[in-house]
């Protein structure tokens, strides 16, 4: 089968890739050195293919064109319905080339090709189209100031951005990121993660089949400590925008003050609780916690590793989502099947079981799972542990994997103190049918995000990021948009007000 733009997938719907190069100033373009670097697939630990290995020197051309195309292009200084209907176009080709685009992340990290195309991307489609749709809503405020003066404030683009993504979504968070720094009128150099290079390559091309101008979406591919530190240090990028490891933001956050100051956002790790109160049906308590705690294989910042269970209901949720879990059918991504995929990379892969290890040396219960699963691949069996300490590390770090800790709780108040005895604070969950309940949790819980009877309920329009070490700055919402604009005061005298 072939698709516009050359584009094939086999039969099995692997696809082929056709996008290794930097996307800088509208090409594609090799990388400065002329070296390379193999994306690997998590399936087969084979070699997808060649991917221009961009660093400083590739990060400085792809500034050059994003900052020529801030000060002297079209994108910051056309109308924001312009600038909509151009996104509009794109969000369209990102619709139209959904399957391929899930496609290659699926091969790409082991993404479940169903969920990719029934979840992430029509959400990263739908977050795209609600910035588009607020190009025309940016204003800001009249003010009738003292001492015989008026003012106003006039929201401009913050500039160049960066943006260091993850390859946990690696489409759903290009778009996530590119969405409101367009809409605010901004141009950025968008650095994928090294796992993952290939759908935001394929989105750059469709953004420039879209129309967006050259320049304002730059893509270089690339290792973090070379070409993500050359975006966190660059003189001339005005603000960046990272989501990954609470470690990495450290180093961004400090490149960002060693060098120009730069305004800085950060999403970062997390270790979320879901609280479960005995009031609750068990069946629909284990549905949410199998969701928090094993979609995406658990590769995601959100995942609800910690699950607080009330004493009265303890036992038979143990029993119950011990048998659900064994049903997980772990396989091929593109297997229709299949409900969770290869961990994204070896390092991951690694460093999941090795936490597993350690739960069990340090007398945690393997109710379930806790193996690899196939001879070739990242497989990893969900894992669930009883019996756990809250300071054992499987209780506090942050695994990144299919790998979660059931605790028993007996009071709303011990179930508070411990779900924020963590120093991170991104999301939590609470199931209970008591109002009172979930209005205390939700309000003494301190994490940017509150589910009550639902898990990874997440929408365009609700602003989400972290409290505490899970970073500061917030995706999605009217939020996000003004991380990429600037606010400006300007105050002029008025003679002779009647007021
Ligand atoms: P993970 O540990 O989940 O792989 P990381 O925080 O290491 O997440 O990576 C997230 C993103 O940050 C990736 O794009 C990666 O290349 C980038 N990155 C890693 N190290 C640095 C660094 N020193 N400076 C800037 N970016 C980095």
């Amino acid at each position: 089968e072939t698709h516009t733009n050359g584009y094939s997938i086999s039969s099995l719907n692997i696809p082929k890739v056709h996008f290794t190069k930097l996307f800088i100033n509208g090409e594609f373009v090799d990388s400065v050195s002329g070296k390379t670097f193999e994306t690997i697939d998590p399936r087969t630990e084979e070699k997808i293919a060649d991917i221009a290995e961009g660093d400083k020197a590739d990060v400085d051309l792809a500034v050059e064109a994003a900052r020529a195309a801030f000060d002297h292009g079209p994108w910051p200084r056309m109308s924001g319905s312009e600038r909509g209907k151009i996104m509009m176009k794109f969000v369209n080709l990102v619709e139209e080339h959904l399957e391929e685009i899930a496609a290659l992340d699926a091969l790409d990290v082991g993404k479940v090709l169903s969920h990719g195309k029934a979840r992430e991307i029509p959400f990263a489609v739908n977050t795209l189209r609600y910035y588009a749709g607020a190009t025309d809503k940016i204003h800001g405020k009249t003010l009738k100031l003292a001492n015989q003066l008026q003012g106003y404030t006039l929201y401009e683009p913050i500039g160049v951005v960066g943006h260091i993504i993850p390859w946990n979504f690696p489409v759903g968070m290009f778009f996530f990121k590119i969405g409101p720094a367009m809409a605010a009128g901004c141009t950025m150099v968008v650095k994928p993660a090294e796992q993952s290079p290939l759908s935001a390559l394929y989105c750059a091309h469709l953004a420039k089949l879209a129309g967006v101008p050259d320049g304002v979406i730059n893509v270089i591919t690339g290792y973090g400590p070379t070409a993500g530190a050359a975006i966190s240090s660059h003189m001339d990028i005005d603000c960046v925008s990272f989501t990954g490891s609470t470690e990495v933001g450290r180093l961004i956050m400090q490149a960002a003050a060693m060098s120009n100051l730069k305004s800085v956002s950060l999403e970062l790790g997390g270790k979320s609780p879901l609280i479960v109160f005995d009031d609750v049906d068990v069946d629909s308590a284990i549905n949410l916690a199998l969701m928090g705690g094993f979609a995406n294989k658990g590769e995601y910042c959100v995942c609800s590793s910690r699950i607080f269970v009330q004493e009265g209901i303890y036992d038979e949720f143990v029993t119950k989502i011990a048998s659900y879990t064994k049903g997980l059918t772990v396989g091929d991504p593109f297997d229709p099947s299949t409900m969770q995929g290869p961990q994204a990379d070896k390092a991951q892969y690694e460093k999941v079981l090795s936490y597993i290890e350690h739960g069990k040396r340090q007398g945690a219960t393997l109710l379930t799972g806790g193996n690899p699963c196939r001879e070739k691949g990242y497989y990893i069996e969900p894992t669930i542990f009883t019996d756990v300490k809250d300071d054992m590390l499987i209780a506090t770090e942050e695994i990144f994997g299919p790998v979660m800790c059931v605790f028993k709780f007996k009071t709303i108040e011990e179930a508070i103190a411990r779900a924020n005895s963590t120093s991170y604070g991104l999301a939590a969950g609470i199931a209970t049918k008591d109002l009172n309940i979930a209005n205390t949790v939700s309000r003494s819980i301190r994490a940017g995000i509150i589910w009550i009877n639902c898990y990874l309920a997440f929408d365009a329009d609700s602003p989400y990021g972290g409290y505490k070490m899970s970073g500061f700055g917030r995706e999605f919402g009217m939020e996000a948009l003004y991380k990429y604009l600037q606010v400006k005061s300007v105050v002029t005298p008025v003679h002779n007000s009647p007021w």
